[in-house]
């Protein structure tokens, strides 16, 4: 059996609960705006609130979590006019037309110009975009492809764009296949090629060994600044 009482640290309202525990325990819900407490059956409330007001920081920190991650909702791009994305390394303004006619992306100097029917949904005006990325990188990868396999004699049988969560490429050594992701439309062409360049080094050497390395180096002696560029720096559209 548990009973439940509400103990108040300034604008705080803990509940807390006293169980078979041994410590006192704190727990944020932030997308509830809830803090619990659970703490041993002997434990006074008095005793509990002192604990609560020396955490007081950071309960509030984690409370707040839950702003931070609506902010982010609400700043989350929504393909329209006034917004900027990034094409190669550049932060564009971004402006839509919506005109009965087939959607696509028109690049000048000034501006990302996004054509799409009228109505067309935030989704929809996602994907007309994505697929102007995918295009552009299908423009570049197949020239940086032609241009490495001779220094490095190794051959490229097929290569291919997709959404990648956690990686920027990967090789399929046996079907001589590379992936690349996405978002390096996004990211200074620079970091595409790098990513090229590392992928078919593992055409060469599997993993990623002392001898992938000097391969790295010889091939591309300023890798390390590319992947600074490409790791170290967080574009967000
Ligand atoms: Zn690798």
């Amino acid at each position: 059996m548990s009973s439940k009482q509400t103990i108040q640290i300034w604008d705080i309202e803990v509940e807390v609960t006293r169980k078979r525990v041994k410590n006192l325990n704190i727990r944020i819900y932030p997308s509830a705006g809830r803090v619990a407490m659970s703490i041993p059956r002997r434990c006074s409330l008095r005793t509990a609130e002192l604990f609560a007001k020396k955490k007081y920081k950071w309960i509030k920190k984690h409370l707040n979590k839950r702003d931070s991650t609506d902010r982010q909702k609400v700043h989350k791009s929504r393909f329209i006019s006034g917004e900027t994305h990034n094409i190669w390394g550049t932060q564009m303004p971004m402006r839509v037309e919506l005109i009965e006619e087939k959607p696509g992306v028109i690049l000048s100097e000034e501006e990302i110009l996004l054509h799409t029917r009228p109505g067309s949904s935030r989704e929809k005006r996602e994907s007309v975009l994505n697929e102007w990325y995918r295009s552009e990188l299908k423009k570049r990868i197949p020239v940086l492809i032609k241009k490495w396999e001779k220094p490095m004699g190794v051959n490229v049988n097929e290569f291919g764009v997709k959404r990648m969560k956690t990686r920027w490429g990967t090789c399929n050594i046996r079907a001589k296949r590379i992936w690349l992701n996405l978002e390096l439309a996004k990211r200074d062409p620079a970091c595409l090629e790098y990513v090229v360049v590392h992928e078919m080094v593992h055409l060469l050497e599997r993993l990623h060994s002392k001898r992938f390395y000097r391969l790295m180096d010889h091939f591309l002696p300023d890798w390390r600044e590319r992947d600074l560029l490409l790791k170290g720096k967080r574009l967000t559209c």
